[in-house]
C-alpha cells in the first residue's frame, strides 16, 4: 500500500530535445522507465542529425554576449530555482535512476554548490601580468593574459548522478561565457533537460545551451567527430572515453571515466573509522560512483576484527523502495545491470570467495554484498564492478598494499585510513591515481577542488569547477610598453 502511494504522485513527464530552446519533433520518442517498478516515468522526443546540426549552427551563430555579471546572475538565479525545487527534482532523479531519495537529496545539494562556485567564479578576474624586465634579455613591457571562450564546447554525461554531472559540465562552461551542446544519458535525460530548462528559466539565451537524446550516431557520434566544436568533455566508461579519444580529430578533450577505488586500513587505523568509511564509500548511490569504494584492502593482523564490524555496520544499509526514505540503497541502474554484478559475484565463489551477507537481486535491486578471500585476479578486484558490491582483500605490509593498489589499469582515486603520518606520506606519494584522500573515503572532494584520474581512469586533466572553467577558454596573452 505504502509503495503504491509513494509511486503514484509522479504523473508521466513529456519532454524534448531542445535546439536552443526550442522542442525538436522528430516524431521518435525515448522511454524512460522507473528501474525499481518498471512503471513508465516519462518520454523524450528525439533528436535527428539534421536537429544535431541545427543545434551547432545556433551556437555558433550566438546571440546577446554575456557579461561576467550577467552570467553571474543567471547562474545565481538557477541556485536559487533549484533550491525552490529541490523536492521536485529529487523525486524525478529517484524515479529514473533508482536512487535512493536521500541520495537523491544529496545530489541536489552538490548541483547547488556548483553553481554557487561557478557563478563565484564569474566575478573573479583571472588574468595575469608578466614583467619583462627581470632579466638581462629583458625590456620595459608588460605581458598581460585574459581567457576567452571557446566557440562551442560538447558535453556528454553518464546516468550515476543524473544531475550533478550534468551541472558539472554545463555551468562551468556558461561561467566561461562558452555555448554547450548536452548529450544526457539516455537512462537518465528527465533530470538533464528539467535542469536546462531552468537554466532558460533563469535567463539564459537560447543560443547557449542544447540539449539532445538521440541515437549514437546522429547525436553524440556526429557532435564528437564535429571540426566546429572545440572541446568535448566526456564523463563515462572506458570504453567510450577511448573512442571518442581516437575519433574525436582536432579539438580539446577531457575524459573522465572509470574507476576501482581501493580503500586501504592499515594496522594503526581507527577501526571504527574504518568501517564506516567502508560502508559510505561501497554502498552510497548504490555502489555507483565513479569514486565508490571498490576494493576494500585491510591490514592482515586486523582483517578478521574489521570484518566482523563491517559485517554489523554493512546491516544498517537496507535495500528496497528507492521512493521510501528509510531506504538506504535504491537499485542499480536497470536489471540487465544488476545480473551483470550477480555474475561478477558468482565468478569470484567459483575462484574460492565467499559472500558473508547479502547477495540476493530482486530485479534492478542488489543487496549490498560483503565478500571475503577475494583472490586478487577476480574480475571484481581487477575491472571496474559498478554496484553496491563490498569485497575484502588483504596485504601483509604498506608495500604490498601499495602494489596491490597499483596493480590495476585505474588510476581515480583513493582513502587511506590510518593514525600514522609517514604512512599517510608514502601512500600519497606512491599510490598511481588522481586523489588519495587520508581518513576519508575515495570520493571526497569539494565542487570546487580538481578532480580527475590517470591511467584508464582519465587524461590527468582535472575537472571542478576552478579547472573546468579553464578547460571552456583559451588563454589570450597581449603585450605592451609599460
Ligand atoms: P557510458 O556507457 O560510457 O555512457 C556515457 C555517455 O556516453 C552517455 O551519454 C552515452 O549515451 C554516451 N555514449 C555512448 N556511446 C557513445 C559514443 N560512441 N560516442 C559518444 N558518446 C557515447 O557510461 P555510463 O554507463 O552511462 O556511466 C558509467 C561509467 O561512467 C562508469 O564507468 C563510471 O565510472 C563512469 N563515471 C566516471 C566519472 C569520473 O568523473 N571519472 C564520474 C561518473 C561516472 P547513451 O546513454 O545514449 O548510450
Amino acid at each position: 500500500m505504502k509503495e503504491e502511494v509513494l509511486t503514484e504522485t509522479i504523473n508521466i513527464i513529456k519532454l524534448a530535445s531542445l535546439v536552443a530552446g526550442k522542442p525538436v519533433s522528430s516524431g521518435k520518442q525515448l522511454y524512460i522507465n522507473n528501474p525499481y517498478n518498471g512503471q513508465l516515468v516519462g518520454t523524450v522526443e528525439m533528436a535527428n542529425l539534421s536537429d544535431t546540426q541545427a543545434a551547432v549552427k545556433a551556437a555558433l551563430k550566438g546571440g546577446t554576449v554575456l557579461n561576467r555579471y550577467e552570467r553571474y546572475s543567471i547562474l545565481e538565479k538557477a541556485r536559487i530555482l533549484l533550491l525552490e525545487r529541490k523536492e521536485e527534482f529529487a523525486q524525478l532523479i529517484t524515479a529514473e535512476s533508482g536512487l535512493c531519495i536521500t541520495e537523491s537529496t544529496y545530489e541536489i545539494g552538490r548541483a547547488h554548490d556548483v553553481l554557487l562556485f561557478s557563478a563565484m567564479e564569474c566575478l573573479n578576474d583571472d588574468g595575469q601580468v608578466f614583467s619583462c624586465d627581470i632579466s638581462p634579455n629583458g625590456k620595459q613591457r608588460k605581458i598581460f593574459t585574459l581567457r576567452e571562450p571557446l566557440k562551442l564546447a560538447v558535453a556528454i554525461t553518464p546516468f550515476n548522478h543524473p544531475l550533478n554531472q550534468v551541472a558539472h559540465k554545463i555551468a562551468p562552461a556558461l561561467a566561461a561565457g562558452t555555448p554547450v551542446i548536452l548529450k544526457p544519458s539516455e537512462k537518465t535525460p528527465l533530470t538533464a533537460i528539467r535542469f536546462v530548462e531552468l537554466l532558460f528559466e533563469a535567463g539564459l539565451p537560447p543560443y547557449m545551451l542544447s540539449v539532445l537524446l538521440g541515437n549514437t550516431k546522429d547525436v553524440a557520434e556526429a557532435l564528437v567527430q564535429n571540426p566546429e566544436v572545440d572541446i568535448v568533455s566526456f564523463t563515462g566508461s572506458v570504453v567510450v572515453g577511448k573512442r571518442i579519444a581516437q575519433t574525436a580529430g582536432y579539438k580539446k578533450v577531457i575524459l573522465e571515466l572509470g574507476g576501482n577505488d581501493p580503500l586501504i586500513i592499515l594496522e594503526d587505523a581507527n577501526l571504527d573509522l574504518g568501517v564506516v568509511l567502508a560502508a559510505e564509500g561501497a554502498f552510497r548511490n548504490s555502489g555507483q560512483r565513479c569514486t565508490g569504494v571498490k576494493r576494500i584492502l585491510v591490514q592482515e593482523s586486523i582483517s578478521e576484527e574489521f570484518t566482523k564490524r563491517f559485517v554489523e555496520k554493512a546491516k544498517e544499509y537496507t535495500s528496497g523502495n528507492p521512493a521510501d526514505p528509510q531506504t538506504k540503497v535504491g537499485t542499480v541502474i536497470d536489471e540487465q545491470a544488476a545480473i551483470y554484478l550477480e555474475n561478477v559475484v558468482d565468478k569470484a565463489v567459483a575462484q574460492g570467495a565467499k559472500v558473508l551477507l547479502g547477495g540476493k537481486r530482486t530485479g534492478a535491486l542488489l543487496e549490498p554484498t560483503v565478500i571475503i578471500n577475494v583472490p586478487r585476479d577476480a574480475q571484481m578486484v581487477v575491472q571496474e564492478s559498478f554496484g553496491p558490491l563490498a569485497p575484502i582483500l588483504t596485504f601483509k605490509d604498506i608495500d604490498d598494499a601499495i602494489q596491490l593498489s597499483n596493480s590495476t589499469a585505474f588510476g581515480l582515486s583513493s582513502g587511506i585510513v590510518t593514525a600514522n603520518m609517514e604512512n599517510a606520506i608514502r601512500f600519497v606519494k606512491e599510490l598511481q591515481v588522481g586523489t588519495v584522500n587520508i581518513n576519508e573515503v575515495p570520493g571526497y572532494r569539494t565542487e570546487r577542488s580538481p578532480f580527475g584520474g590517470i591511467k584508464d581512469s582519465g587524461l590527468g586533466i582535472k575537472e571542478g569547477v576552478v579547472e573546468a572553467i579553464k578547460c571552456f577558454t583559451y588563454v589570450k596573452t597581449f603585450s605592451m610598453p609599460w
